[in-house]
């Protein structure tokens, strides 16, 4: 028989072979061989005529139950652990150790139900194939992910190819009167829910009870946008949060009371993401790609190192609205928000560990502002939320542009070669002072720079940065 082609070979492909010309049972009818190759290199090598054959129905009914949170669970693994998918498994055992049993256990299920969920290779029973994992990064792209091989595509292309061979297959079984083929191909043309509720529900990875409350306390607003796109955040929060809490800082977040996005914005976001760029090629490091965009920034504003930046009014010149909110959750200290028909936002949870504190809100403000200019519809979905479960290795960039902009690197280089013994806390508390920065922003930058002190001064700092940390840093 002919082979059929889905998609390409150089991003995502697949080629179908059917064993039997005529066949009568889901199984016989829908037996074949079946490759899939990702960035040319072949991760199921389902040979063809003389080696063992399949039967495709499997993948149709994988892909009839999951297909849901292929499409709609966006913005990476439910721990926020932010490694490509098949390393979560060694990412997660090594975070489980530092974790209770009752903790670990939770986190284990979650995890388990998101690889497969994700892994066309778990759609075959009793047989072993390759991983094979597809995951939403954001609206726009897709990871897709095999042994040896993680590339980003966009997510349409992604989706039709997958459509194509899922539709493929049920046009296969088609003339099989059976309950498991009908089953089987009813599953797959309900595949993809258009209720916005569920979509929300799958996206925030709650109940559908919880998405419809949401959603209500959304309408009463009058909200004119789909919700589900930024839902990411809710994901990112506790999943101790309640529905209520959760409401009321999405609400925040996808309401915009004003369409227009700053042309400013639009400028300064396409050259933060070039700076991003070109310190990435160069080989920086997570924390120096975020401090090389802090610098950029500075110098953007006329901020010379040796003053205060003013974060309030560079939000305000790139149209970057602050919304406060009081809602029982420390853990989350802001959201932030940008995508389509909605112009950028800050959500500010005025009971939030940090931003609570006046130099805690600017450092919390500078982080989000990084994710706005950055992450926003490119290494993350339209959202975030600055709490427990935002991606570690995004956070780590935002963190230190954070730094960076409210203390440069080179001020605290400065100050830990001059320091005296026994002058550190004056310092810290100058520091802190001048730039508006806490005193665990200026321990850390004085940490970063401590090469720079005298090896008593050094000691001095580490052992107030070693404090801080036993206070919960
Ligand atoms: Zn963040």
């Amino acid at each position: 028989m002919s082979r059929q082609s889905f998609g390409k070979a150089s991003s995502l492909g697949f080629v179908l072979q059917w064993e039997h010309d005529h066949a009568t049972s889901s199984v016989s009818a829908s037996r074949g061989w079946l490759s899939a190759t990702v960035a040319d290199v072949e991760v199921w090598p389902f040979g063809g005529p003389g080696t063992e054959s399949w039967p495709w129905i499997e993948l149709l009914e994988f892909f009839g139950r999951y297909w849901r949170y292929i499409e709609f669970e966006v913005g990476g693994d439910p721990l926020g652990l932010d490694v490509q998918p098949d390393l979560l498994r060694t990412a997660a055992e090594q975070r489980w150790r530092s974790l209770s049993e009752e903790d670990s256990d939770r986190e284990e299920e979650a995890l388990l139900v998101y690889l497969r969920s994700h892994n066309l290779a778990a759609a075959f029973r009793g047989a072993s194939a390759p991983a094979l994992y597809i995951v939403r990064r954001n609206v726009d792209t897709a990871q897709v992910t095999a042994d040896g091989v993680n590339v980003e595509l966009p997510w349409g292309e992604v989706r039709d190819t997958l459509t194509a061979l899922g539709a493929a297959i049920a046009a296969r079984l088609e003339p099989v009167r059976e309950p498991r083929s009908e089953n089987a191909r009813a599953q797959w043309a309900s595949r993809s829910p258009t209720e916005a509720s569920l979509r929300l529900a799958l996206a925030m990875g709650r109940s559908l009870e919880d998405a419809r409350r949401v959603e209500a306390v959304c309408e009463d607003k009058s909200r004119e946008i789909e919700l589900w796109p930024f839902a990411v955040a809710a994901r990112m929060a506790p999943e101790r949060m309640s529905v209520e809490a959760l409401a009321a800082l999405m609400v925040e977040l996808c309401r915009p009371d004003h369409p227009q996005v700053s042309s400013r914005f639009l400028e300064l976001r396409a050259n933060a993401q070039r700076i991003r760029g070109t310190a990435e090629s160069q080989g920086l490091r997570r924390y120096e790609v975020g401090q090389a965009v802090a610098r950029w920034l500075r110098h953007v504003f006329g901020t010379g190192p040796e003053l205060r930046f003013d974060i309030d009014q560079a939000l305000s010149e790139l149209g970057i609205e602050i919304r406060a909110v009081s809602v029982d959750e420390p853990a989350v200290d802001a959201l932030c928000a940008f995508g389509p028909s909605r112009p950028p936002v800050v959500v500010l949870n005025q009971r939030g560990v940090h931003a609570s504190s006046p130099n805690g809100r600017r450092a919390t403000l500078a982080h989000e502002l990084y994710h706005l200019l950055v992450d926003l519809g490119t290494t993350l979905p339209y959202a975030e939320a600055n709490s427990v479960r935002a991606p570690r290795f995004i956070e780590q960039r935002a963190r230190a542009f954070a730094a960076e902009l409210l203390l440069p690197r080179v001020v605290a280089e400065q100050t830990a070669a001059a320091v005296a013994v026994g002058q550190l806390t004056a310092e810290t508390r100058r520091l802190s002072a001048h730039y508006g920065a806490s005193r665990e922003l200026v321990t850390l930058q004085l940490y970063n720079a401590r090469e720079r002190a005298s090896a008593d001064a050094q000691r001095e700092i580490e052992s107030e940065y070693a404090a801080l940390r036993l206070q919960g840093d």
